[in-house]
């Protein structure tokens, strides 16, 4: 394949999953706003946080369901892409194993947005408190609650939504592909080839533009920036390797 050949596929990619991102961006979004006014109503009532942990848990079980329901959708889109694997009775198998691991994800996600959550209320808290010093009006309630709900669910919440839903799509999306590429070269024996593509869209990291180009046996890891993935967004990454990438990994046989 020519340069320009991968980079039209590693678009063609990013194109899929971008409108499955932008699909469930709206249902994240409508999911943040609902916890923002739940968290401001709570604090007005109660003027204090005691109901925190009962919305936290409730907004984690929804945003579980949300990307459980994205990484599905994702992962079955991507069958399209995937190596001619010989269909067999494996497959189901298979695709129960690539749901559970996608499913583990979410789980992590989901704990980590909610916490993210209730530590931004927390931090609009805290603000108006100090800020309250110079400005009394700041610690009332009807003040807070104000702010909590602008933070959390206005027009943040937007740009929030959006990276958790391009993460998370980009990350099932090569999780799947990967488990498959990895199950159809260990059926078929296949000499299965990756190699890391960095679409070059200007948002690129440095490390992963230096990734571009490397090949890697299917099952051996790539070094990004010191960091050892299997392919982009590989959930043992850090965030800050992973968090909005925009790489596509090309799958060839020798
Ligand atoms: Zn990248």
């Amino acid at each position: 394949m020519t340069r320009n050949q991968k980079l039209k596929y590693a678009r063609a990619v990013l194109l899929m999953q971008d409108r499955i991102a932008l699909k469930y961006q709206k249902d994240i979004k409508r999911e943040l706003k609902l916890t923002a006014s739940q968290l401001a109503e709570s604090y007005r009532i109660n003027q204090s946080t005691v109901e925190y942990p009962q919305i936290q848990s409730d907004h984690q079980k929804r945003i579980t369901e949300i990307l459980l329901k994205l990484a599905k959708e994702t992962s079955d889109k991507f069958k399209v892409f995937t190596l001619n694997a010989k269909k067999d009775m494996f497959s189901n198998y298979v695709e129960n194993g690539i749901y559970n691991m996608l499913a583990a994800n979410v789980l992590t996600t989901a704990s980590t947005v909610s916490a993210n959550t209730i530590a931004i209320a927390s931090v609009v808290i805290m603000q108006s408190m100090r800020e309250s010093v110079d400005k009394p009006k700041n610690s009332q309630p009807d003040v807070i609650a104000k702010n909590i709900s602008k933070r959390v669910g206005g027009q943040y919440s937007v740009s929030r939504a959006m990276t958790i839903a391009r993460t998370e799509t980009h990350k099932a999306a090569n999780t799947a592909q990967y488990q498959r590429a990895s199950v159809a070269a260990q059926e078929s024996e296949l000499e299965v080839v990756v190699e890391w593509i960095s679409t070059n869209d200007g948002r690129v990291r440095d490390d992963h533009k230096h990734a571009d180009g490397q090949t890697r046996p299917i099952g051996q890891p790539f070094n990004v920036g010191g960091e050892l993935l299997m392919y982009p967004s590989d959930p043992k990454g850090s965030a800050a390797n992973v968090i909005n990438c925009r790489c596509v990994l090309g799958y060839d046989t020798k």
